[in-house]
């Protein structure tokens, strides 16, 4: 199984990027609000789709997703697809 396929598995969505997807599970989520303020751009909860992955660069973007406490954001980049 690809990690795509297990995150899917798992009740994850997926937010498409040019270099890099963000996956993300509202269950898991315990909202200590880290991602929307280090990088708001990207994480905006009062926007739809409210994960952007494209609005910062890849490395930022993936930065952020490790600090997530919970694991409710996880990524896969495109370059580990090919
Ligand atoms: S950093 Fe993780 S746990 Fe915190 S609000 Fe964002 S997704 Fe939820």
């Amino acid at each position: 199984m690809t990690k795509h396929e297990e995150l899917i598995a798992s009740d994850y969505r997926r937010y498409q990027g040019e270099d890099v997807d963000v996956y993300f599970n509202k269950e898991i989520c315990t909202h200590s609000g880290n991602c929307v303020q280090s990088l708001p751009e990207v994480f905006d909860v009062k926007r739809k789709p409210w994960i952007r992955a494209d609005r910062e660069q890849a490395n930022q973007v993936i930065e952020t997703i490790k600090k997530c406490p919970s694991g409710a954001l996880q990524y896969v980049e495109k370059r580990d697809v090919q």
